[in-house]
């Protein structure tokens, strides 16, 4: 497993500055640098309508639809799907894994939030398993105080550091290994996200949470369909609650 990288940040152009301080709304004018062959000249404007949708279609969370608002998501596909980059649906990202819609993505942050918020209205520590192309490590980057983030692919791991080199994140440790074990040496966890679905959550993920955190993620059901599940651990017992029905790639042993 590599080391914490860490990441430099800037997000949409905005100067970098101290984690709690920073605004995750971009400055007026500074969203128009966008990559060539791109998605035109105001992704902003796109992204604003992708957040509409959201709140329309329940999401209420203001920081989780900031957040969303504020990561450009054309900059983690591949050029010829930029133009999708803000509708609601999956993308593939390489190596037959898909980057999450829009919509699950902040449902499933949503979620996590409904767990104990530290003193600065961020959530603390978070574990992302499934790194992917970067993207929600992105946006738990600005609603959480520092994210490590697993990959068990390492062709997605770099393409992931790649991705996210731009916007210099610092609170953003991207992990190469196995994520069904967790990662022992950044617990305990405020909230830990799961990007592929299991046949159960494992047990290491249970152990590495504090006690008042939130685990979200896709698990198979006894129907043999994946929904959605929330735990939550209070000082006596694990809560669990079956959400909706869900398609994740499959959570999966060992590296590769
Ligand atoms: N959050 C990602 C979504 C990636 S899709 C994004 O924003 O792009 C899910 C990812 O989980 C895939 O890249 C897959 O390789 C990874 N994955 C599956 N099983 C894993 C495991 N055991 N540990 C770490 N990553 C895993």
């Amino acid at each position: 497993m590599s080391r914490r990288p860490g990441f430099p940040v800037r997000l949409d152009g905005a100067p970098a500055g101290p984690a709690t301080g920073r605004s995750v709304a971009p400055a007026p004018g500074t969203s128009g640098h966008e990559r060539s062959g791109g998605i035109g000249l105001d992704s902003q404007a796109v992204r604003l309508r992708m957040v509409q949708r959201m709140a329309a279609q329940g999401i209420t969370d203001a920081q989780v639809l900031c957040a969303m608002g504020s990561v450009e998501r054309h900059r983690f596909v591949d050029t010829a799907l930029v133009n999708q980059a803000y509708e609601d649906t999956s993308l593939p990202i390489g190596l037959g894994q898909t980057i999450s819609k829009p919509n699950v993505v902040a449902r499933m942050i949503e979620l996590l939030l409904g767990g104990a918020r530290g003193p600065t209205g961020r959530l603390g520590r978070v574990l992302e398993i499934g790194t992917g192309c970067g993207y929600q490590a992105a946006v738990l980057s600005l609603v959480a105080v520092e994210v490590y983030s697993m990959e068990r692919l390492r062709g997605l791991h770099e393409k992931a550091r790649d991705n996210l080199r731009h916007f210099r994140l610092p609170n953003v440790h991207l992990l190469f290994g196995d994520g069904r074990a967790g990662y022992a040496k950044g617990a305990p966890y405020a909230g830990i996200i799961a990007a592929a679905g299991g046949e159960a959550v494992p047990p290491a993920w249970i152990e590495q949470l504090a006690v008042g955190g939130r685990i979200v993620a896709p698990t198979q059901m006894p129907g043999g369909y994946q929904a959605l599940v929330v735990m939550e651990k209070t000082a006596r017992e694990m809560k669990q609650t079956v959400l909706e029905p869900v398609h994740f790639v499959p959570l999966k042993s060992g590296i590769a």
